[in-house]
């Protein structure tokens, strides 16, 4: 498929994309945001795109980076934004889960924005995310990687039968196992019912620092060593442009050919050897932590879900035993295998995050760093965040302005208070909750 200067899919390189996090209305933030982003070596951008003011933002931010790298609308409540946004920019996002309530309209609703796409030639990106799923799904097939498949297939076979192509097709979760087992449940549908478009990957909520850069690692690591996957984004809890060389690192390491690449039968046989525990040698030493820590956890995803191990001993002679120790169990639990630590599931942030994203994660980390084998999500926005932190035992989401809103499982405990209470006030829930 063609985006813009583009083409995804088939032989073409594997694409890094990433998401701006600035208010898609403040041109000039966003522009300068881009440059980064493309300097940085993005090849796709995608810009928050709430209603039709956006629209006309993104209009302007395209006229600036026109001949740089295609742009992305990321629409999700509004058929009608998905409409205007296709005619001004490269590529439109749509989330199946909220596209269309009403299902007796969505084919006559999604046509309607295929021919617009057809007459622009602007691509299209269904993206479904677990925790957004549509009622309709959620009654079928619960918060499963089945509803998110069948999800993505509906609006698939709408386009195929009105033979419309420009499709990439991303299915993401927080949970690595679960992301990476939709993924390819979807592979296996699509090749069932004769198609073969285009995939984005991606770990949402990964969060930030080692543990998410670990995290984003294992779940698409997983899937590159599966030869799967056309684009890739790295979301982060920080800076955009800190995504590109992470995504670039994983996607290098699967392109070449002397990267470890692990067969059943080595795998069997070391696990038939040391009981469950999975030993990870390498041929040839990394000597840089932070490229060790991405291709160990890229390599490990797989192994560890595929042959089933529960331990994971690292052995790499430039680094301590204890270092590696460390990040064997970060690995462990970044695959869902072991849980040691708390884990935090935190956004990336986009143009509807409603504070300072990067401040808000270090003070909910600092301020819970003591707890074990919880999971907290810190979420931009009230709009997505409450479903997309998924399985999080409590979560942090921005209401308002300086509001913020508390969660216990996938209930609001405490609304719209002010943000300056309301790491005190977590901390108070959890407490309540686990003395
Ligand atoms: S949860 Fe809200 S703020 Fe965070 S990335 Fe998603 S839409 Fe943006």
């Amino acid at each position: 498929m063609q985006v813009g200067n583009i083409f995804i899919g088939s032989d073409y390189p594997i694409r890094i994309q990433t998401m701006a996090n600035t208010d898609t209305n403040d041109i000039d933030a966003s522009v300068d945001q881009a440059r980064r982003c493309i300097e940085a070596g993005t090849e796709l951008l995608r810009f928050t795109t709430q209603g039709i003011r956006e629209v006309e933002s993104l209009r302007e931010i395209h006229a600036q980076v026109l001949t740089a790298v295609p742009l992305v609308a990321d629409v999700h409540f509004n058929a009608e934004v998905a409409d205007a946004a296709a005619q001004v920019v490269e590529a439109v996002r749509i989330n199946p889960g909220n596209y269309s309530k009403d299902p007796s309209k969505l084919e006559a609703r999604f046509v309607h924005l295929l021919d617009i796409c057809r007459e622009h030639e602007t691509a299209i990106r269904i993206g479904v995310n677990h925790g957004s799923l549509s009622e309709r799904m959620m009654d079928k097939y619960g918060d499963t990687p089945e509803g998110m498949v069948e999800s993505v297939m509906e609006f698939l076979r709408i386009a195929v039968d009105h033979e419309f192509f420009d499709i990439v097709i991303s299915v993401k979760a927080s949970n690595t196992r679960v992301m990476v087992e939709t993924v390819r449940l979807l592979v296996k549908t699509m090749h069932k019912e004769h198609m073969a478009f285009p995939l984005h990957l991606g770990v949402t909520e990964a969060g930030e620092g080692e543990d998410g850069r670990i995290k984003s690692a294992v779940g698409i690591g997983a899937l590159l060593a599966d030869g799967i996957g056309d684009t890739v984004r790295v979301s982060l809890s920080e800076a955009p442009e800190n995504e590109i060389p992470v995504a670039q690192k994983l996607v290098d390491y699967f392109a070449d050919e002397d990267s470890i690449r692990y067969d059943g039968s080595v795998v069997a046989e070391v696990l038939d050897n040391i009981g469950g525990n999975a030993e990870i040698r390498y041929t040839s030493y990394e000597n840089e932590w932070d490229t060790f820590c991405l291709q160990a956890a890229a390599e490990c995803g797989r192994l560890l879900w595929d042959y089933k191990a529960t331990e994971l001993t690292l052995v790499n002679p430039n680094f301590t035993e204890s270092r590696l120790n460390f990040l064997s169990k970060d690995i462990l639990q970044a695959a869902r295998v072991r849980i040691y630590k708390t884990e935090y599931i935190s956004c990336p942030g986009c143009g509807r995050t409603m504070f300072d994203l990067q401040k808000t994660v270090a003070e909910v980390k600092a301020a819970t760093a003591h707890l074990t084998g919880l999971k907290i999500a810190v979420m931009g926005c009230i709009v997505n965040g409450p479903g997309e932190m998924a399985d999080a035992d409590y979560g942090y989401v921005g209401a308002g302005r300086d509001r913020i809103s508390l969660y216990r499982g996938k209930e609001c405990v405490l609304k719209n208070i002010p943000q300056e209470e309301a790491v005190k006030q977590l901390l108070k829930l959890i407490n309540q909750q686990n003395n």
